[in-house]
């Protein structure tokens, strides 16, 4: 019951917020509701609610990883100067040209990796 309650307040939060954040930044969010859940029980949170395709996840170039509630197929941008995530909109195309070949897309992850628009200045 708990592990649910726990569940669905790191699922609204990281829904909340067209946004994207690392377990630390979620914890932080939780614990004002939660005061003493653990950051362990929020990455298992994380693992169980990406299994169950609620959210997606992003990697930097380092390797840290970004948690995104938005799990509509979209692109991202990773800067290497200020790390901010970027979304793209990618365009149905390309699934439909795989899936009239016979395959079903079930997921897609695209990665840029490079510096933003804000940073390049
Ligand atoms: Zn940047
Ligand atoms: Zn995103």
């Amino acid at each position: 019951m708990r592990n649910t309650v726990q569940r669905e307040e790191i699922l609204s939060f990281l829904r909340s917020k067209r946004a994207h954040y690392n377990a630390v930044q979620v914890y932080d969010a939780v614990r004002e509701k939660i005061p003493n859940i653990s950051l362990g029980t929020v990455y298992r949170n994380l693992g169980k609610l990406i299994e169950c395709g609620d959210i997606i996840s992003v990697e930097t170039e380092d390797i840290c990883v970004y948690y995104d509630g938005f799990i509509k197929p979209h692109a991202h941008f990773v800067c290497r100067c200020c790390s901010e995530i970027y979304d793209f909109e990618i365009s149905d195309d390309n699934f439909e040209d795989i899936e009239s070949l016979g395959f079903k897309v079930e997921n897609t992850r695209t990665v840029y990796y490079g510096i933003c628009n804000k940073c390049i200045k």
